[in-house]
């Protein structure tokens, strides 16, 4: 299966994304939490690839588990970020020996400490090409998705937004790697649901047809928020800010207002007919539990209550 033939059914689906914990225990932490938060059944559930490859190998461990221990249906992130086309077919052969067949392809941002993205001897120097690449050397088996920023990549903001004229060029690009190979489209975070909704708009009118799936991230604390979208360059609307102002020392109330906000952004996106939503969980579970339980589509009465994790009896062998 690849998250395309879910995208293809008629019902509203939903995706979690994790990163790699920096500790044993964090990891263990994260499979049990996995394991609890699949049995809402989302599409699929992917891992990130760390800043200039730091965590490939644990990428690489823990989206094979994923896939065959937590039995859901995995997408793994790789980035082009200090990897030769050695490696980046290294992690590929891995995880398709593994049953892993979704793919995030991205270029990557410069590793920590850097400020700007440099391509290495023998690698890639964006998306477009492992894209590219990934199609001709693997075929069909893959499934690859892409990344698409509503409000043009940071690189190209400069002041408070893209020009029209680059946010244009972004577009155009994206269409490449559509073109290229690319099945669908996952966003960078976002607060303003019009920005992201024009943005779609934007795609259409340019012949990008695949699904634009939103990526949504519950605000969970008042300084991360800030650290994110200041990196992100992310447009904030000023009632969020006028909201948050009051509350930013009390991370009860944040994480609140956070599931309260991602909410009404999800309503307002699946009212306009767009039917999948990606939480970025940064590994946390109770928010995007609750935005998905407030729209309803889970119902957490109906899973079974948390148990310790212990290793599934169903593991698929490849
Ligand atoms: P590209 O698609 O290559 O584009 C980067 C920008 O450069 C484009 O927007 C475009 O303006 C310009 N550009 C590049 N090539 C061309 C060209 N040929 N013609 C015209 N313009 C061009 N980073 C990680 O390190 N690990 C992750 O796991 C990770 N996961 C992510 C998940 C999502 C959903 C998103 C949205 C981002 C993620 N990132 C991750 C961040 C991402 O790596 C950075 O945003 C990076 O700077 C750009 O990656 P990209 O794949 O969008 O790059």
């Amino acid at each position: 299966d690849k998250i395309k033939d879910a995208q293809r059914e008629n019902r509203t689906i939903f995706s979690f994304e994790y990163f790699p914990p920096k500790t044993d225990e964090g990891v263990e932490n994260l499979f049990e939490r996995m394991d609890r938060m699949v049995m809402h059944q989302p599409a699929f559930c992917d891992i990130t690839w760390g800043a200039g490859g730091s965590t490939s190998d644990l990428t690489l461990e823990i989206v094979n588990k994923m896939q065959n221990m937590i039995c859901v249906e995995s997408m793994m992130h790789l980035t082009c970020t200090n990897m030769p086309v050695s490696k980046l077919d290294f992690a590929l052969e891995n995880v398709k020996a593994n049953g892993v067949q979704n793919i995030l392809a991205l270029r990557g941002d410069p590793p920590h400490g850097q400020d700007k993205f440099v391509q290495v001897e023998d690698g890639f120097s964006c998306a477009l090409d492992l894209v590219k690449h990934i199609r001709k050397k693997y075929g069909g088996y893959f499934g690859i998705t892409v990344a698409g920023y509503p409000e043009a990549h940071p690189d190209v903001i400069s002041g408070d937004a893209a020009t029209q004229e680059a946010y244009e060029k972004d577009l155009a690009y994206l269409k490449e790697k559509v073109d290229a190979g690319g099945d669908f489209v996952i966003t960078q975070l976002f607060y303003d649901t019009d920005l992201f909704l024009r943005f779609v708009n934007d795609c259409r009118e340019i012949g990008i047809t695949c699904p634009i799936v939103p990526g949504i991230m519950p605000i969970n604390n008042y300084k991360g928020f800030l650290r994110m979208t200041g990196f992100c360059k992310t447009n904030i609307p000023a009632d969020i800010t006028a909201a948050l102002e009051p509350i930013k020392d009390n991370d009860e109330a944040v994480r609140s207002f956070g599931v309260h906000l991602g909410t009404e952004m999800c309503k307002k996106i699946l009212a306009s007919g767009i039917n999948a939503v990606h939480l970025y969980t940064l590994n946390m579970e109770k928010s995007a539990i609750a935005i998905l339980q407030n729209l309803g589509l889970i119902d957490i009465s109906q899973v079974r209550r948390s148990l310790p994790w212990r290793p599934p009896t169903n593991v698929r062998r490849t």
